[in-house]
């Protein structure tokens, strides 16, 4: 048997997180308990790997959008399921800016946590399968860029490059419409999952993060195109 997956509880209401560590436990996982980001800052700087960590964005000391973001600025990326009181889609949006990658609103069914947290673990266990052994196809090579999406993989000129869940669905989206206008309420229902929701402008700061990773002027694009009044068109190709 190998070791159990280890899971970091960023929560400070102890009552929850008592609560969440033992229903783990149940479940076969491991878990640590941090009631601070700044604890959990101490144990995420162990060598020892989370599998996957649930963090709740009301924190004593930090909010739980800060800390994913450092996080990831630390390019730490392990999987992150936030928690929440509000369900509001903004919250849902910042803490996928912040680069969660799941996002579940209290009160919530332990199920569905216990759900979220497997389907993480699953897909990162799949992803670094899969990187060792990239198959042919589903790749896509423009500019300098290439990707595997299938390994997961994305490489600048040679240098291999992290992107968080959220611009790799979005990027993968693009490759998928290459060439067509996209419309960003399109996007945000086909991407982010949302439906009627009226600020786009989160599209538009993913759109100009994809543009830093990939374009050799991010001020002048040549691949991820604004269409005046529609939206973006990606072209592999290169415009102009
Ligand atoms: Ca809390």
């Amino acid at each position: 048997m190998s070791d159990p997956a280890r899971l970091l509880v960023v929560e400070d209401e102890a009552h929850l997180a008592a609560g969440l560590k033992l229903n783990f436990e149940l479940e076969g996982y491991a878990v640590d308990v941090a009631a601070t980001a700044r604890d959990a800052a101490r144990l995420l700087a162990r060598p020892n790997g989370y599998a996957t960590i649930v963090l709740d964005v009301m924190l004593p000391d930090l909010d739980g959008f800060a800390l994913c973001r450092r996080l990831r600025e630390s390019g730490n990326y392990t999987p992150v399921v936030m928690l929440t009181a509000r369900s509001a889609a903004e919250d849902r949006i910042r803490g996928l800016e912040a680069g969660a990658d799941d996002y579940l609103v209290k009160p919530f069914q332990l199920d569905e946590l216990l759900a979220r947290v497997r389907s993480q673990i699953r897909r990162s266990q799949w992803e670094r399968k899969r990187s060792g052994t990239a198959p042919l196809g589903n790749r896509l090579t423009f500019g300098q860029a290439h990707i595997d999406f299938s390994a997961h993989e994305v490489s600048v000129a040679g240098e291999s490059l992290h992107l968080t869940r959220l611009e790799f669905d979005l990027l993968r989206y693009f490759a998928d419409n290459a060439g067509r206008v996209i419309g960003r309420k399109e996007l945000l229902e086909q991407v982010w999952k949302l439906r009627n929701y009226p600020n786009t402008r989160t599209v538009d700061n993913f759109v100009a993060r994809l543009r830093k990773h990939f374009e050799i002027e991010a001020a002048r694009p040549l691949h991820f195109l604004s269409v005046r009044g529609s939206g973006y068109k990606f072209v592999p190709e290169g415009s102009g």
